[in-house]
């Protein structure tokens, strides 16, 4: 197949074209480098199964040639870069996501939406299902990533049955791995560097907060099984192992072998309270479920941020 990932020189964007090129299709490669990063995707550049474009989705797109896959995962994902690029987080999810889905139908290709355990938002279901419609703050600061997501899969689903595309969406909670960046903002990534560093652990409230850690290689692995198999449903991929950011802070430590202490900076506003995957529908409709636990996957990672420092 010849597919366009958007986003792809993003931390998943990136994964998920090598798994594509693994498996024998070829890569249309669209990133505007606003959080991509062209280092994750180097190795690449020079492939003959990948074409480039340095583009804004959320400008009027045109690929020549067919298309038989419209993989859609630009847009910058951590709360950091979406405080920082607020208007573009909003653009990317709603004039990208058109742009993206129209040329997905004028090539008849097959749709995914990279959705998010955000539009669970501050959850108030423990854990949370794909039935769950979520509890989002429109207005505060964290709205213009949730919301943007939220009406990106509003409109994906009208795609859907306005025009029968061939649509699939995908909540992807909390993803950490190799090639995510140093300075991302993201809990794993700053923890792993503050340790590796000798610097102080910024654990934000009293660190009792939960998240559910999905190692990368897990995640793609269902992202592509969701694209070749999955229905319009939305389908959670995330690992339902939950941890107190404090217990991941204590691992971080226990795998560097770092000597940091731990400080504790103010929540950041709107910053959910608990998130767990109900994993149910993926594991019935994909055959998948995580193989990676949060200690190798976390290995795996701080090996990477050791070299990256080196
Ligand atoms: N967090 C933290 N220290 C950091 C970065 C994040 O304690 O240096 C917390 C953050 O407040 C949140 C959790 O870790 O409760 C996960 O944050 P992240 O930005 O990784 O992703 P989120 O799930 O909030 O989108």
């Amino acid at each position: 197949m010849r597919i366009l990932v958007t986003g792809a020189a993003g931390f998943l964007g990136s994964h998920l074209c090598d798994r594509l090129i693994a498996l024998g299709h070829s890569v249309v490669g669209m990133d505007n480098l606003i959080t991509g990063n062209p280092k994750n995707v180097a190795h690449l550049t020079r492939h003959p199964a990948v074409t480039w474009i340095e583009q804004d989705v959320s400008r009027f797109i045109a690929v020549d040639g067919p298309l038989d896959g419209v993989l859609h995962f630009a847009s910058p994902a951590s709360p950091v870069d979406y405080l920082k690029f607020p208007i573009q987080t909003l653009k990317v999810g709603a004039l990208g996501t058109h742009n993206a889905l129209g040329l997905a139908k004028a090539k008849r290709a097959r749709f995914l939406l990279a959705s998010t355990s955000e539009v669970y938002g501050d959850p108030q279901e423990h854990p949370q299902s794909e039935a769950y419609w979520g509890h989002v703050n429109p207005i505060g600061p964290r709205g213009v990533y949730d919301e943007a997501k939220r009406f990106a899969e509003a409109l994906t689903m009208a795609y859907h049955r306005s025009h029968g595309l061939d649509t699939r969406i995908v909540r992807i909670f909390n993803t950490y791995g190799p090639r995510m960046r140093p300075h991302d903002g993201r809990v794993v990534s700053n923890l792993i560097v503050q340790a590796l560093r000798g610097e102080p652990l910024t654990v934000y409230g009293d660190g009792s907060q939960t998240r559910s850690f999905c190692y990368v290689d897990d995640l793609i692995q269902g992202v592509v099984l969701a694209f070749e198999r999955a229905g319009w449903d939305p389908v959670n991929l995330g690992n339902p192992g939950e941890f107190t950011v404090r217990e991941l802070a204590d691992l971080v430590l226990g795998l560097t072998g770092s000597s940091s202490r731990v400080v504790f900076q103010p929540l950041p506003v709107d910053d959910p309270k608990q998130r767990r995957p109900d994993i149910s529908r993926a594991k019935r409709v994909l055959g998948w479920e995580p193989t990676v636990n949060l200690e190798d996957g976390l290995r795996r990672t701080i090996a990477y941020f050791r070299e990256l420092a080196a």
